[in-house]
């Protein structure tokens, strides 16, 4: 293609980029040389080791013109990619990267979550040769950040933490809310459920999520506290809805440090029949990624939840740690897979068999089992052909108030539960 026309394959704001292309095999580096040319790319660099890329980096920074996107191989044979990006992190670079590379998928998988846990930039993790097309895709996502500064975060995007002081204050005036999302079963006689997610009316800064309140609370010690008004809550608002004939069920989110205190099983107990509620009708939610780090207290009160009657979910699962030992060793009842592999299920074949594996696993060891974050129809379709019980995510309800929950339930038919209805609700 001449590389005239081709100029309009990429937005002209994009054609001043500065890019720096590595790769070890001279004929790849010129195919892809020639692919950037014809995407109207005009300042390309091209090097054939990662040390002549890092001394590049430094030249560039020193005369400011610094590199926009990184085109990296990461199988080199004087310094592979991964050193390559250790190296990159030592240098500060804070441009964009593609990887391009030769290895199997889950070789580059990996290298992408080390680029991420490293606050890299990774546009794209492509399998070489990559098509004029991908390297089009992967820089196209650069049109809509481009102007915007590099930092991962601005301060205004950094969720406002409350202070311990404000966390006192509120919950004694009333600043705690909760919302419910559905989570739906396709067997149409289980009971719909909702999980009560936490909000906080701050009166400065509006409806704050859990982020801004459960770490505080978990530092300064006052986990029980906000725990015990969530399920109070929780339980006080069951309570009214079972007496007003619907028949519910409710999950509600506990933090690790909640499961040292020895007494929550009885504490949890007289709340939920104070309520006129039972624990059977609540599950309780617990992350994976903590259990362990108190062994002993964690089982023992895991334990008696259980005998209590509460159902007891494992929240998140597959991002943790230690999965299979943790559901061999306690009484969960209800597996809830991370909705990272939900949301890549139907693209990522990794993501897929984690997904399929997961349930499996549950089912043979008599958990029940929820997708969570299932947002799209394709998302919901491949999570209930992978057997999953139970569907929560914006593909059916976001979290609402109290009242609007209950209108979604009296529009909701349990025996309708079909795509066409979903979609029908959205
Ligand atoms: P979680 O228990 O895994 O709750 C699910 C989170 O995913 C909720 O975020 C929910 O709004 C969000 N979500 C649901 N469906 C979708 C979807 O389709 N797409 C996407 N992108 N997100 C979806 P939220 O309410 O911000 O809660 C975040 C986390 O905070 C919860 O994760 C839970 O770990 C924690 N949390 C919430 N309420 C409480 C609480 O009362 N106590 C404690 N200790 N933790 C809580
Ligand atoms: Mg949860
Ligand atoms: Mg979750």
């Amino acid at each position: 293609m001449p590389y005239q026309t081709a100029r309009s394959l990429l937005p002209a704001t994009l054609h001043h980029l500065e890019v720096l292309l590595i790769d070890d095999d001279d004929f790849l580096l010129e195919v892809t040389a020639g692919q950037l040319h014809q995407l109207g790319l005009t300042c390309v660099e091209r090097v054939n080791n990662g040390l002549a890329a890092l001394q590049c980096l430094r030249d560039r920074k020193a005369t400011a013109r610094q590199i926009d996107v990184m085109i990296c191989d990461i199988d080199m044979p004087e310094m592979d990619g991964v050193e390559y990006v250790r190296h990159l992190v030592s240098e500060q670079y804070t441009g964009s990267i593609i990887v391009l590379s030769g290895a199997d998928d889950r070789m580059r998988t990996a290298v992408g979550t080390l680029l991420v846990a490293h606050d890299l930039r990774p546009l794209a993790i492509l399998k070489k040769p990559a098509t004029l097309g991908e390297l089009r895709a992967a820089l196209m996502s650069l049109a809509t950040e481009r102007g915007l500064p590099r930092q991962k975060r601005t301060d205004d995007q950094v969720p406002h933490r409350i202070s311990a002081d404000d966390l006192r204050e509120g919950l004694a005036n009333g600043y705690l809310e909760l919302h419910y999302q559905p989570k739906v079963s396709r067997h149409p006689q289980a009971r719909t459920s909702a999980e009560a997610l936490l909000r906080w009316r701050d009166p400065v800064h509006g409806l704050l999520s859990p982020g801004s309140v459960v770490p505080v609370a978990e530092a300064a010690g006052m986990i029980d506290l906000l725990t015990r008004a969530v399920f109070r809550s929780a339980a006080k608002q069951l309570g009214e809805w079972i007496r007003a004939g619907h028949d519910l069920s409710v999950s509600v989110n506990l933090s690790m440090d909640d499961l040292t205190q020895l007494d929550l099983p009885e504490v949890l107990t007289e709340i939920a029949v104070s309520a006129g509620t039972h624990p059977s009708q609540f599950t309780l939610e617990i992350t994976e990624s903590r259990f362990m780090q108190n062994a002993v207290a964690c089982l023992d009160v895991v334990t008696r939840l259980r005998l209590k009657g509460f159902g007891l979910s494992i929240d998140d699962f597959g991002t943790g740690y230690a999965s299979l030992e943790i559901l061999q060793q306690l009484p969960f009842t209800e597996l809830k897979v991370d909705r990272l592999f939900v949301q890549n299920a139907h693209e990522d074949p990794i993501a897929h068999a984690i997904l399929e594996s997961s349930v499996q696993l549950a089912h043979s060891l008599g958990m029940q089992v929820v997708a969570e974050g299932a947002e799209t129809a394709k998302d919901w379709q491949c999570v209930v052909e992978a057997g999953c019980d139970t569907v929560q995510g914006y593909v059916i309800a976001r979290p609402m108030n109290a009242a609007a929950f209950i209108e979604w339930k009296n529009n909701w038919d349990p025996a309708q539960y079909n795509l066409q209805q979903i979609l029908e609700f959205n």
